[in-house]
């Protein structure tokens, strides 16, 4: 029950690895068709030494040394560009690559978080991970999107603070800025979402500009897509929603000169087509896609109103037509969208749009390169960066063959595909033997807890009962629980939560965690039941159920309910947390947040269905 919007949930980052990598040899692929950034070369060579191309031509003598690659019914691409992504903890970074691409243009996530990466890759550090250049904060309003997220966003209301907010953007390293302009009606949602007004978008352009930084725009509509470039926008960071384009639309693009993201993955998962999903089947992504990023692209927004991305397709075509950069953007970190991978559905997506194949790789590599004044990349020429895709078949003619990658490389060093490939089928197989796992001894009964015990709380099975807070992951919040008189369906006693959610943590959290496993965190079968039932009462806040299993990582699948005055049950099936079928549930975590502030509510009668 997520919001229904184009979105992000941030999670905690791993701790980034902090060596640098050993100087690469010398590598000389050899008679390679080449697409350049901007054109096809039938068959070249190209010499990479010391992290940039050295050299490309017909002959080249083999360096003592080297590693010579046969390119042979093979393309060698400039690495990819994806133009929109939101930076989910650094797994999404070490997975771009995989993908063959080599940099990230973050669109919203934690500043901080992204300061801490980008100061190791200025470093030579990192060389496993997409390069990321972020946009750190988004320029919102109060209550607008992007705060829906739990991350204290520095939000704005007038064109007077418009300075101010984008100064304090490029002290924290924002690269660029982002302002999101959409009330997100569009949605179906019913009632309007807060969002900039024109005048404040206008004065943030103007703010951003006079620091010679770029603003790219969150647009829902094409309304809102044409105030935008009226405003001053340099880009759009997404194409809008609609059965139609305005024919227009083309012409007033280019004549403000902006660059488009079309972000065609992204809307087909709002305009709920099975297209993403498909991405998951196709052979030659599947075995470096892990359980939870295949969960990912399978995810839907759950919209109720049925959405139309014809408008979009059209754009795309007077986009073409009046010659405006289109950069290939996935938007990346939402339902329906999976690091590195889906920049290939994007590339797809595009050609289906009208874009030729040579068109839409040029969108994913020397066009944002140019746009974003990526100096060092995005082409294969003399004297950039080595980031590299070599590809078998050609792309040039059918987009889909990007998908079969033979080999990575960012700044000369070759990315390590089979080790990832290797770790994906760990996972998998893991995953596998966990479905067929016996169910934990004592939940036959499918009874959690009744809470009618004194003392600690007591479960029928598994690990039992303990706080959970985002103090795990470095957060503030506090959470205290005890068993209290006065339980549901008139029952003595029930578990009485009661505590502080504090901001300071990317999503903070607070509330108790059950597990069902042998140990805590430990995954348990529990698909011999189908859904997870219990009652509640509290202060009238909305909770959440946050369902962790192996299969999603520690990223979780959250339900939400308002514990009122009155107790109430409510039945959660676990097919209803994205899916999921309950077989590997590490832990069910009742909690308050994101939103900071008191909270008390008491929980009674826990059982599976
Ligand atoms: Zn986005």
């Amino acid at each position: 029950m997520n919001r229904a919007l184009p979105v992000l949930i941030l999670w905690a980052a791993h701790a980034a690895a902090t060596y640098a990598q050993p100087a690469a040899k010398p590598v000389l692929i050899e008679h390679v068709r080449v697409f350049d950034g901007n054109r096809v070369i039938d068959s070249a060579s190209v010499l990479v030494e010391g992290g940039l191309i050295r050299s490309i031509g017909a002959n080249i003598a083999r360096p003592a040394g080297a590693e010579v690659v046969d390119g042979a019914g093979k393309t060698l691409l400039p690495g990819l560009i994806d133009a929109h992504t939101h930076t989910i903890g650094e797994a999404s970074l070490e997975q771009a690559p995989v993908f063959g691409v080599t940099t990230d243009l973050d669109m919203f996530t934690d500043p901080s978080a992204a300061a801490r990466v980008k100061t190791q890759q200025r470093e030579g550090k990192l060389l496993d991970y997409a390069d990321l250049r972020s946009a750190g904060y988004l320029a919102t309003a109060p209550g607008g999107h992007g705060t829906e997220y739990g991350i204290k966003v520095p939000t704005l209301t007038k064109p007077e603070e418009a300075q101010a907010w984008v100064d304090a953007r490029i002290a924290e390293g924002s690269d660029y800025i982002k302002a999101v302009y959409d009330d997100a009606l569009e949605y179906g949602t019913g009632k309007p979402t807060p969002t900039l007004s024109k005048e404040t978008l206008r004065a943030l352009a103007a703010a951003a500009h006079k620091r010679g930084k770029l603003m790219v725009v969150h647009i829902g509509t094409l309304q809102q897509a044409m105030d935008a470039i009226d405003a001053g926008a340099d880009g759009l960071a997404h194409l809008f929603v609609g059965p139609v384009s305005d024919p227009g639309f083309g012409k007033l693009a280019a004549a403000h000169h902006i660059f488009v993201v079309p972000t065609l993955s992204v809307l087909q998962t709002i305009c709920a087509t099975s297209f993403d999903s498909q991405l998951a089947d196709d052979s030659r992504l599947k075995p470096y896609l892990p359980p939870a990023e295949i969960t990912a692209l399978k995810a839907q927004f759950g919209l109720t109103a049925k959405i139309s991305c014809a408008g979009a397709d059209e754009a795309v075509r007077q986009l073409k037509a009046a010659h405006v950069p289109i950069l290939a953007g996935t938007d990346a970190g939402n339902p329906g969208t999976t690091q590195g991978a889906s920049v290939h559905g994007e590339l797809e997506l595009l050609v289906r749009a009208g874009l030729t194949p040579v068109e839409a790789l040029h969108a994913a590599t020397a066009a944002p390169a140019v746009a974003f004044h990526l100096e060092d990349r995005g082409q294969i020429a003399v004297g950039k960066r080595a980031d590299l895709v070599l590809v078998n078949g050609d792309p040039t003619t059918d987009i889909r063959n990007t998908r079969d990658i033979a080999a990575v490389w960012k700044a000369g060093h070759e990315i390590d595909r089979g080790a990832w490939k290797a770790s994906v089928a760990k996972q998998i197989e893991e995953q596998t033997k966990q479905k067929t796992a016996a169910a934990p001894a004592g939940s036959e009964s499918g009874w959690i807890s009744d809470f009618e015990q004194e003392g600690a709380p007591q479960a029928r099975f598994g690990a039992g009962w303990a706080v959970s807070t985002d103090q795990l992951a470095g957060g503030k919040s506090v959470a205290k629980m005890e068993v209290a008189p006065g339980g549901a369906e008139g029952s003595k006693s029930a578990l009485r939560v009661t505590g502080e959610v504090v901001q300071g943590f990317a999503f903070p959290w607070s509330g108790v965690i059950f597990s069902p496993g042998p140990m805590m965190m430990a995954p348990a079968n529990l698909s011999a039941k189908k859904a997870i039932k219990f009652w509640a009462k509290g202060d009238g806040q909305t909770y959440q159920v946050m369902l962790f299993s192996k299969g999603l990582g520690y990223r979780p699948a959250t339900q939400t309910f308002v514990a009122g005055t009155e107790w109430k049950e409510f039945t959660m099936p676990f097919a209803s947390f994205g899916g999921l079928d309950g077989s590997d549930i590490m832990g069910i975590v009742w909690a308050a947040g994101p939103k900071a502030g008191a909270f008390a509510f008491t929980l009674d009668n826990v059982r599976l269905e």
